[in-house]
């Protein structure tokens, strides 16, 4: 049977969609496109008389009606979702509503905008001995976070972390980030719309960052990178020295 496509658009830059996505979206008849963050350059891709709907201005029930309606029609229905949808996606809450309805779905993953910022600045989050691990996440606003997640607890391992959704607070966010245990003089970076033509990269410390993402007018479309990573620290990795053996290398 006829299923729904989600396919995750990239960060913004349109030739950073998959090549899958890419052919998913050139053959639908429907698009439901995420207006407020996808870039609209993609739908370039799609093919004359495609029936194109921005789904900022619609609510879960219309997102689903249009798509039962697609399958109905016997449509190729492409729901296009900004970065990759497994990160504040609300695809959970589509696809439940899929399953009630007995129709099916595929999904193809997109390049998150996390990565799309560590491109844009050319960094490794994962940077051997000074960090090993990424923290994803965002500041509690209008919608609640899990007490257990929140950033001071989060900055107590401080190590990588990314944060989603958030810049409209920076100041908040600093606070509570060494509250939790970054010393004030770490890195931290704010990049707003990475990848795309208006991309703008702000370099800080913990305790200089606000007021230049506030000189800067950046209040959304960013995301907030802190931690040891973005310093000068580094070291190489095993994987490459010439006196480390391993199965490729003995
Ligand atoms: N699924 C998306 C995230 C959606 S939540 C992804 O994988 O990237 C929306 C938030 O993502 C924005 O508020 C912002 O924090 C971040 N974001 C999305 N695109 C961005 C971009 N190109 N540059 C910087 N931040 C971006």
């Amino acid at each position: 049977m006829n299923k729904i496509h989600f396919v995750g658009a990239g960060p913004g830059d349109k030739e950073l969609i998959t090549l899958k996505g890419y052919k998913h979206l050139s053959e639908a008849d429907i698009v439901i496109y995420a207006g407020s963050l996808v870039n609209p350059e993609l739908l370039e891709y799609c093919k004359e008389g495609c029936e194109i709907h921005d789904s900022a201005f619609m609510d879960l029930d219309q997102i689903i009606n249009v798509m039962e309606r697609g399958i109905k029609e016997n449509k190729k229905v492409v729901r296009l979702q900004t970065g990759d949808f497994s990160i504040y996606g609300s695809i959970r809450e589509q696809v439940e509503e899929l399953h009630k309805l007995e129709i099916g779905y595929d999904c193809t993953p997109g390049v998150s905008s996390f990565l799309g910022a560590a491109s844009a600045l050319g960094v490794e989050y994962t940077v051997p001995e000074v960090s090993q691990s990424v923290v994803i996440t965002r500041a509690e606003g209008r919608t609640p976070v899990p007490p257990k997640e929140s950033l001071q607890s989060f900055a107590q391992h401080q190590t990588s972390m990314v944060i989603f959704l958030s810049v409209q607070m920076i100041g908040e966010v600093v606070a509570q980030l060494i509250e939790g245990g970054y010393p004030e003089d770490t890195d931290i970076a704010v990049v707003y719309k990475a990848t795309w033509k208006d991309e703008k990269i702000i370099k800080g410390k913990l305790n200089d960052i606000e007021s230049k993402v506030k000189e800067n007018g950046i209040n959304k479309t960013a995301l907030i990178m802190v931690g040891k990573f973005l310093g000068s620290e580094y070291n190489n990795s095993k994987l490459y020295d010439k006196d480390f053996t391993h199965e490729y290398r003995p």
